[in-house]
């Protein structure tokens, strides 16, 4: 079964569902209970590795992760390695 990831577009809450293909899309949020879900396309195992310093980089920064390219520190992408060199 492939796993699904979804993000809520009221709160941002994002999390991963195991679902059947045959199976109906989420449509409500466990967090706020709206129907903003949003199925994002995505792989496993990609998806862990992306959750990783957004989470992060979400508590530090309290805004809009990844709009504005500043990584968590710590972060080692590309981007993130040119500008610690300054
Ligand atoms: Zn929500």
């Amino acid at each position: 079964m492939p796993i699904y990831e979804y993000k809520c577009s009221a709160c941002g809450h994002q999390f991963e569902e195991l679902q059947k293909f045959s199976d109906a899309p989420l449509v409500e949020c466990p967090v706020c209970h709206k129907p903003a879900l949003k199925k994002q396309i995505t792989e496993a195992g990609f998806v862990l590795k992306g959750t990783g310093w957004y989470q992060t980089d979400f508590k530090n920064e309290g805004s809009r992760p990844s709009s504005s390219g500043s990584h968590a520190a710590g972060c080692s992408c590309k981007a993130c390695s040119a500008n610690s060199k300054n």
